[in-house]
């Protein structure tokens, strides 16, 4: 778990920063690859609460913010809008929702985002689920997708593509190496790609965190601190669960 910590805009303010502890999931993946798609389904079954990135900056654009322009001029480039505009938006996203538990989907693209994000905000993921999936079929879900978007077109897609191989995958690299990545085949309807998804979030199963909680609440120390006491209590809730 980290914290989003609301940054007072004068010492005076001090009084009002609110700290939140939060669980975030970076769900990464080609363009095409489904992540939306799939953020859908995990909202249902998880109760998270999805931000896509590439959602806020366009949201950002229609709000005719002064960023605005060169958002949109880096989108239709396929380009990454620099880190601390997409780390501003999504750290408001995180304080003004009433959720603790958050879907990051597009987002950290390179790895400047994913140290910007981690020394701003102090969040550390809690797993990278990572869509995989060949570029041809990308390719053909982005061209008949028809959403209306400006990057939606053969010329873009490829620059997308590119800086995809080039900086995102190092960032899945960087997870991979501290075996946070939990990836699935995304080439499959999306039926059979949501079963992969369930067994990697089976642990947010809502039975299963209910029961947690009350869990919890017996034991007479401050065991959130301690991941120890936290699996512990995971396994004797599964074990009363599942026996
Ligand atoms: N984008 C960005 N930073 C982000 C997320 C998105 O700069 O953290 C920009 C980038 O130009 C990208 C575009 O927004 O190509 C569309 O992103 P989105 O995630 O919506 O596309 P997807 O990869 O899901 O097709
Ligand atoms: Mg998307």
């Amino acid at each position: 778990m980290g914290t989003v910590v609301d940054t007072p805009n004068k010492e005076a303010n001090r009084s009002l920063t609110a700290e939140k502890k939060v669980a975030v999931v970076f769900v990464l993946g080609g363009p095409g690859s489904g992540k939306g798609t799939q953020c859908a389904n995990i909202v249902q079954h998880y109760g998270f609460t999805h931000l896509s990135a590439g959602d806020l900056l366009r949201a950002e654009i229609k709000s005719g913010s002064e960023n605005g322009t060169m958002i949109q001029n880096m989108i239709k480039e396929g380009k990454i809008v620099p880190s601390e505009v997409t780390i501003k938006l999504l750290q408001r996203a995180m304080q003004e929702s009433e959720n603790d538990k958050f879907l990051i989907d597009g987002f950290p693209r390179n790895e400047e985002n994913r140290a910007a994000f981690e020394s701003v905000t102090k969040i550390e993921p809690e797993f990278v689920l990572f869509f995989d999936c060949s570029e041809e079929e990308m390719e053909r879900r982005l061209l008949s997708r028809n959403q209306g978007r400006e990057d939606d077109n053969i010329e873009t897609i490829r620059k997308r593509f590119k800086v995809y191989v080039e900086s995102s995958m190092p960032v899945i690299e960087h997870y991979n190496a501290r075996e946070k990545v939990r990836k699935i085949d995304a080439a499959k309807p999306v039926e059979e790609v949501f079963e992969a998804v369930k067994v990697v979030f089976a642990p947010f199963e809502k039975e299963l965190q209910k029961a947690t909680e009350v869990f919890f609440k017996l034991l007479p120390m401050d065991y959130e601190k301690d991941q120890l006491y936290h699996s512990l209590a995971l396994t004797a809730t599964m074990l009363v669960l599942f026996k």
